[in-house]
């Protein structure tokens, strides 16, 4: 298949590119580079199946076909809300345009949507039929809304027009080729213990999340395209839920060094807990995440040694 994916040169749009170009598809990303790089997809550049083109996806684009992936989004609480308004342009606008293209052409569009569409739940472990709890006007708002609104066009599109759309509902994934400036916990707690720098804990660390391995991730997306069945929404996670505290000591315990956990304010409307609901992946997909924590932390792990 040719198969367009907006956001891949970013963290997860690069492992998707490995898996497809691997699976013998044509593979064209378009990324604007704000939070990707180039380095991350550097190993296909020269693939005679592989082509990036530098676009903004706020900016209408076309491209003859089968598939399209919409990543393209700041994913980390300090990247997106450097430009708040940028950020809830590139879920509503970079939509309309995945959707506008999936109609003129009939590919099937996947919207890689969020746990932050259930905000700060008040029904743990989320499932899909949860609204979700949102602060609709908070630092938070511009990617929870902006996602949330997204939803709601891919939905409508669906409706009205018959696209064939796929949504998925991503709960924290970590590895490699996360940024190490990116702001979230995983790469952060790993970065700060390599260079022995203080682990910094915002608010008791008594938070919870629960991380899922890329590589686990990218199987439940391929599986979800590939079927029929429903086309979401999806959680896709994994259900194992950690507190920060533990996070952080497990961390110090692989990496070793002499780095302290130190307590900064905890962010407004930081979600107090998140697990995901994952029984309609299961029954599905016939999946779940197969890496525990310990073992995906020691890959990532080994992927920023040399790099910090
Ligand atoms: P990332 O920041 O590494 O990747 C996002 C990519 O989108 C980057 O390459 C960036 O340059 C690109 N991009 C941003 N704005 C763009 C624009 N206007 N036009 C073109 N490209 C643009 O983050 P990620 O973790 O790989 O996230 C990928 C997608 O998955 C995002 O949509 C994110 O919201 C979603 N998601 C990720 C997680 C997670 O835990 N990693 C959780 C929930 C949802
Ligand atoms: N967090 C932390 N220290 C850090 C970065 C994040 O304690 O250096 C906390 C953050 O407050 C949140 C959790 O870790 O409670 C997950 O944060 P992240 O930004 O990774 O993802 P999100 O909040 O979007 O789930």
């Amino acid at each position: 298949m040719r198969i367009l994916v907006t956001g891949g040169a970013g963290f997860l749009g690069s492992h998707l590119c490995d898996r497809l170009i691997a699976e013998g598809h044509e593979v064209t990303v378009i990324d604007n580079l704000f939070t990707g790089r180039k380095q991350n997809i550097a190993h296909l550049l020269e693939h005679p199946r592989f082509e990036f083109v530098r676009h903004d996806v706020i900016d209408p684009f076309k491209f003859e076909v089968d598939q399209i992936y919409n990543l393209a989004c700041p994913a980390s609480p300090p990247h997106y809300q450097y430009n708040p308004i940028k950020t809830i342009k590139t879920s509503i606008l970079g939509s309309i345009n995945c959707l506008g293209l999936a109609k003129r052409v009939k590919a099937r569009v996947f919207q890689a949507s969020t746990s932050e569409v259930y905000g700060d739940p008040h029904v743990h472990p989320q499932p899909e039929s949860y609204w979700g709890n949102v602060n609709p006007i908070g630092k938070r708002s511009c990617y929870d809304e902006g996602k949330r609104c997204a939803e709601t066009l891919f939905f409508d599109y669906h409706r009205e027009h018959k696209v064939d759309i796929r949504v998925v509902r991503i709960f924290n994934t970590y590895g490699p080729r996360m940024h190490e400036s990116d702001g979230r916990v995983v790469s952060n707690f790993i970065v700060q213990a390599l260079r022995g720098e203080d682990i910094t804990i915002y608010g008791d660390g008594s938070q919870t999340r629960s991380f899922c391995y890329v590589d686990d991730l990218i199987e439940g997306w391929l599986r979800l395209m590939a079927q029929t069945e429903t086309v979401g929404p999806m959680n896709l996670g994994n259900p194992t839920e950690f507190t920060m505290l533990q996070l952080a000591e497990l961390t110090l315990k692989l990496v070793g060094g002499k780095s302290k956990i130190v307590h900064k304010p905890l962010p407004s409307d930081d979600p107090k807990q998140r697990r995901p609901d994952i029984a309609l992946a299961q029954k599905v997909l016939k999946w779940e995440p197969k890496v525990p924590l310990e073992e995906g932390l020691q890959r990532t792990i080994a992927y920023f040694k040399p790099r910090v």
